[in-house]
């Protein structure tokens, strides 16, 4: 990834600098320094960025559009196979009931999504709209409702009979209202992730392959140390290593994040039938009395999605088990005869085995470390975090160059508890 990344940046460097206003000169890449006892010391960035999921690439981009110096490092490569950003498809929603600091960061992201989507070969974004099942209408819609028409956001709300009569290739037993967002969709979120590195690097920043070990020290925090010997020092630190995160730092966020065992299944339709493509079946989520399925059309070919969103058992995102269980796809083969009829015996195409990093309330994390007034925690996405990737980089960025100074009180440290709430968010 790293030498693929150079060879882009190299061709495109000049113009994408320009860009985000950064010089050439200010992205060359690290200089040894030498070292003892084997390590290898290099120059002082303004700021290194450990982890290139969707949270640490669109930190990274929006330090350097702040014109400081960057390096974005990931142990195994940007959105890789293990990574929760490392997924097929993620969806992207406004609808977030009374939440409306999530409406905000969901709605701001779209645009940047777009804008990335622009730039890619293939697409990023596809504006497939995303429809919300409810058995009657509920808190959360006539919340989402109010907070959409005070942001200004399209939204419907669709009848039974239109349900009906739009989306006959689904039982609407159990549903009489939904809410449908027209704007919205699908993230390609490998795509996603590894598309804007690329841009990362071809507009002055510096991507490396490194894997960090957990970080020391007593009152201040001034460098890092690599797997493979090397010392990388900088101003600042922010560690975006998602379900990592406990594991790099166990005293603080250990028991504080809680990465969960989550199951993904895409189903073949049948030959010839297009009512599960885009364009004819939107992106869904049936809240079902509470325990929530979602999923995608036919994306790209790959399948109908489904997925279950309840938390599943504790992972270890290093070692722990990526076979799809049995159990699962006779969960989500169950609901689809109800839902789904004519998927629910269709041939499965691939099952993927993905961790959310939950927090005790599904509130992000984004705040300094206690001990290091350098080191920013940046992660939680708690299984909602993909569509507010640029919104959280953006805000990251801004606590990081001192240009805001105020934690939002949700995001803080101190808010997450050692007790995990289950709950949609
Ligand atoms: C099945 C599933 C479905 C989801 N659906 C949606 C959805 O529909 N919509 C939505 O918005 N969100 C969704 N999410 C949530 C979203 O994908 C995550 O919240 C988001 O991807 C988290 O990104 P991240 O950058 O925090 O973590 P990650 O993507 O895991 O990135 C962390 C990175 O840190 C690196 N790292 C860790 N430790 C080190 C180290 N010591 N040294 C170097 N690198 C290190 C890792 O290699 C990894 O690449 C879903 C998640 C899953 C699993």
């Amino acid at each position: 990834m790293s030498t693929r990344l150079n060879i882009s940046r190299r061709k495109v460097l000049a113009g994408m600098a320009a860009a985000v206003g950064v010089s050439i000169a200010e992205s060359s890449v690290a200089v040894s320094l030498g070292g003892s006892k084997g390590a290898t010391a290099s120059r002082r960035r303004d700021v290194i960025v450990i982890g290139a999921g969707v949270f640490g690439a669109w930190t990274a981009w929006h330090l350097l559009k702040h014109r400081k110096n960057v390096l974005l490092v990931d142990a195994w490569g940007p959105a890789h196979a293990r990574a929760s950003s490392g997924g097929e498809s993620r969806m992207t929603r406004t609808a977030y009931g009374q939440d409306d600091i999530y409406t905000r960061f969901a709605s701001e992201s779209l645009d940047d999504w777009r804008w990335l989507s622009e730039r890619a070969a293939l697409p990023i974004f596809h504006a497939t709209g995303v429809l919300f099942m409810f058995p009657r209408v509920e808190p959360f819609l006539t919340q989402t409702l109010e907070v959409h028409h005070q942001l200004h956001i399209p939204i419907e709300t669709l009848e039974r009979s239109t349900l009906e009569k739009r989306y006959p290739q689904i039982a609407w037993d159990g549903v009489e209202i939904a809410l449908y967002e027209p704007d919205r969709g699908a993230l390609m979120a490998r795509r996603a992730v590894q598309t804007l590195v690329q841009e990362f690097v071809a507009a002055g920043g510096e991507y490396k392959q490194l894997s960090v070990l957990p970080p020391k020290g007593a009152a201040c925090f001034t460098a890092l140390t690599t797997t493979s010997g090397e010392l990388l020092s900088a101003e600042h630190f922010v560690f975006a290593c998602g379900p990592w995160l406990p594991k790099v730092f166990p005293d603080v966020l250990g028991g504080r994040i809680f990465p969960t065992r989550q199951e993904v299944f895409f189903f073949a339709p049948p030959g010839g039938d297009t009512r599960f493509a885009p364009g004819q079946l939107p992106g869904w989520a049936d809240f079902n009395e509470g325990d929530i399925y979602y999923g995608f059309p036919d994306l790209e070919a790959r399948g109908f999605k489904i997925a279950h969103d309840r938390h599943g058992a504790p992972i270890d995102p290093d070692v722990g088990d990526r076979t799809a269980s049995q159990a699962a796809l006779q969960d989500v083969r169950t609901y689809m005869q109800g839902r789904f009829p004519i998927l629910a015996r269709r041939p499965l195409v691939e099952a993927r085995v993905c961790q959310y990093e939950n927090s005790s309330n599904g509130d992000f994390l984004i705040d300094r470390h206690p001990a290091w007034g350098n080191v920013w925690l940046v992660g939680a996405g708690s299984g909602h975090g993909f569509k507010h990737g640029p919104a959280v980089g953006r805000y990251a960025a801004r606590l990081v160059t001192g240009q805001s100074g105020s934690i939002q009180p949700r995001f803080s440290l101190q808010s997450k508890m050692t007790q995990q709430q289950l709950g949609f968010r």
